[in-house]
């Protein structure tokens, strides 16, 4: 959309062919529109500081839209909360793998961040007393433990999307600048710092250097390595493979999310709100299960319990359906009225892709691929940090990586239900105000050395020009199946090893991808295997990191290992793939000490904007 003026324009040729250039150069360049990238986005704008925001999809629509059920926040609205117990539900949901000093930093700041975002014009759904609605949610609870927390902010079942448009419209009023449907490529590097980033421009078909003091990976999960998962399409990890490309190494990878209630066939989700709200799960005995596994929780213990109870009812044959293969959620007890009110968006999708009225029948669902915990590590800065064993806090100059992208590690092992929204705005403001901390707006910058787009721009022409006998989507098929039964919900050495196998065999095969269009416009082919060759990277980083983690915590469920083993296995992965696809493993220490210890008074005092 919006090119900067006086940008230079240039040709490079590799292999032979030429490539017209286009350079520009910003304070800051944000890869990613989602939630994370346009909260950072306006952050930015709102500082004075010239930022560039590039996405490979329109904005809104970012996988952010999708998020139904709402964002937490301690705001008390629907009886008594406190931060400190949303603090402690995502400390003991990590499964004591989350860094406390970023869950307190996240939790605290959820207050006002939520009365910004409401400031900023998000329509949250409403109270009879005209306060923001908010509804219980797995893992939420009030006294640490003890009862039912109402934590999670909602707008109807359309969360994601009333954040997403109301970020959107904010940042074109503070002018940030888009560049819409441009492809990130990869980083460009030099000495260990970050000077910028390659995109494509998928409309004319120039490749842009974004030269910039600061670059923010804000691109989203990686949810496509799976077969079945609730995910949007584009959710292929671009921004985690350009940092392992560029040397840098990937944390907690083998922790991957499955929500219980992806609709059986499609994997669309149906939101945990809509347990939330009354519903439940029951087998093909008609049996409430949950109330086995879980005496208290019930079906709103948290994902992860969920999703291994009900992968044990089908595995010991009381699963529904002709293939007794998955489970009913149950809605139509409820009030018509609540599930058009609150539950509109659900009651659509189970129509669409069920053929199921939620108003007189169960919905069929199965647990699915649904976020990754794992990806690029940070500190509660965003900034990158460089996994030096010698200085654990060292960073990567010029790199900032949030929202799904980024492992700040708020959720550790496991993610509750609604904290990453929250995940998004107080991490994407954390790194717009750490660049308004230590950016000069307009500041020189020294020139990008010759051959800063070299890489990117031969791995682009490698794959333009793949004459192989294989299809982009066979290969991404084999992967997607290996995954799907190596690495799910229950997973065993054996098996993983099994997997880490085939996708050895998928990556030699690699090599025969096959790419029939050779254009530079719109050429769907090319992005796909783009977004191919950088999935192989998360594919192979998360299932040899579950092959070594020999414990179970969070959402690793490993069946020869069944317990916590904090002796051993209390720490981050760290996993570097090179690009042969040879995988080396480190350690990272998790931060117990939260950030502060003092007493706090009760109950504790919101910042005031
Ligand atoms: C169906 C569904 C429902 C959910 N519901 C909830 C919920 O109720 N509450 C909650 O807390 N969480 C929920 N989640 C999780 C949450 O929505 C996501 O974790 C979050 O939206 C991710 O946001 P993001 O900003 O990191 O990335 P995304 O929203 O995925 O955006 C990624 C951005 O990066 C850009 N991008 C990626 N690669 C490139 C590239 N190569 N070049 C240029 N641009 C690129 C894309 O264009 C896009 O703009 C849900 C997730 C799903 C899938």
């Amino acid at each position: 959309m919006a090119e900067a003026k006086g940008n230079k324009t240039s040709t490079a040729s590799t292999g032979g062919k030429a490539y017209e250039i286009v350079d520009h150069t910003y304070d800051v360049v944000v890869v990613g529109a989602g939630g994370a990238g346009l909260r950072a986005t306006l952050g930015l704008a709102e500082a004075g500081l010239k930022t560039a925001c590039i996405t490979k999809v329109f904005p809104t629509r970012s996988h952010t839209v999708a998020a139904q059920g709402g964002i937490s926040a301690a705001l008390g609205n629907m009886g008594e909360d406190d931060w400190r117990w949303h603090m402690y539900d995502t400390v003991k949901g990590s499964d004591w793998l989350g860094d406390q000093d970023c869950i307190e930093y996240m939790t605290r700041e959820a207050i006002p961040a939520i009365i910004e975002l409401e400031h900023y014009g998000v329509p949250f759904s409403r109270t009879d007393a005209g306060k923001i609605y908010q509804r219980p949610f797995g893992g939420m609870t009030t006294e640490y433990g003890k009862g039912t927390a109402q934590r999670t902010c909602a707008a109807a079942d359309r969360t994601g999307h009333a954040i997403l448009h109301t970020l959107y419209q904010q940042s074109l009023r503070r002018n940030a600048e888009f560049f819409i449907e441009y492809f990130a490529l990869d980083l460009m590097m030099e000495d260990g710092e970050c000077r910028g980033v390659v995109a494509w421009n998928l409309d004319d078909g120039k490749i842009h250097r974004f030269r910039s003091k600061m670059t923010i990976m804000a691109t989203g999960g990686y949810g496509r390595v799976y077969f079945s998962c609730t995910g949007a399409h584009t959710q292929t990890g671009d921004g985690n493979a350009m940092a392992a490309r560029a040397g840098l190494p990937l944390q907690d990878m083998e922790f991957v999310q499955f929500h219980p209630t992806g609709i059986y066939g499609a994997g669309c989700l149906i939101t945990e709100g809509s347990r939330g709200e009354g519903g439940y799960l029951t087998n093909s005995e008609g049996e409430r299960f949950m109330e086995r596994y879980a005496p208290s929780a019930k079906d709103l213990a948290s994902r992860d319990v969920v999703s291994r109870s009900m992968t044990m009812e089908i595995r010991e044959g009381r699963g529904v359906g002709a293939n007794k293969d998955h489970i009913h959620l149950h809605l139509e007890h409820l009030d018509p009225e609540t599930l058009h009110q609150r539950l509109p968006g659900i009651s659509e999708t189970a129509k669409i892709f069920a053929g199921v009225d939620v108003t007189r029948e169960p919905i069929p669902v199965l647990p699915t691929c649904h976020y990754n915990m794992g990806g690029i590590p940070t500190n509660l800065h965003g900034e990158v940090l460089a996994g030096d064993p010698k200085d654990e806090n060292r960073t990567v100059p010029g790199l900032m990586a949030v929202g799904e992208a980024g492992c700040v590690s708020v959720h550790g092992a496991n993610r509750l239900g609604s904290n990453s929204l929250l995940d998004l705005v107080v991490f994407g403001r954390a790194a717009a105000l750490r660049c308004a901390d230590i950016l000069k707006p307009g500041e020189s910058q020294k020139p990008l050395p010759a051959d800063a787009d070299e890489r990117a721009l031969e791995r682009l022409d490698r794959l333009r020009h793949a004459k192989g006998g294989q299809a982009t989507s066979a290969l991404r098929a084999k992967m997607q199946r290996a995954m799907q039964d190596h690495a799910a919900v229950f997973r065993t050495g054996e098996v993983l090893e099994e997997g880490v196998k085939k996708l050895e065999a998928v990556w030699q095969e690699s090599g025969d991808v096959a790419v029939s269009d050779r254009s530079l416009i719109w050429n769907s082919d090319l992005v796909e295997t783009l977004e191919y060759d950088n999935l192989m990277y998360q594919a192979m980083t998360t299932m040899t990191t579950a092959a070594r983690r020999e414990e179970s915590r969070g959402a690793h469920a490993r069946e020869d290992f069944p317990d916590r083993d904090d002796e051993k296995w209390m720490k981050h992965s760290l996993v570097w793939c090179d690009d042969e696809g040879k995988v080396t493993f480190g350690d990272r220490r998790v931060n117990l000490q939260p950030m502060t210890n003092e007493v706090q008074s009760f109950p504790p005092k919101a910042r005031v904007y």
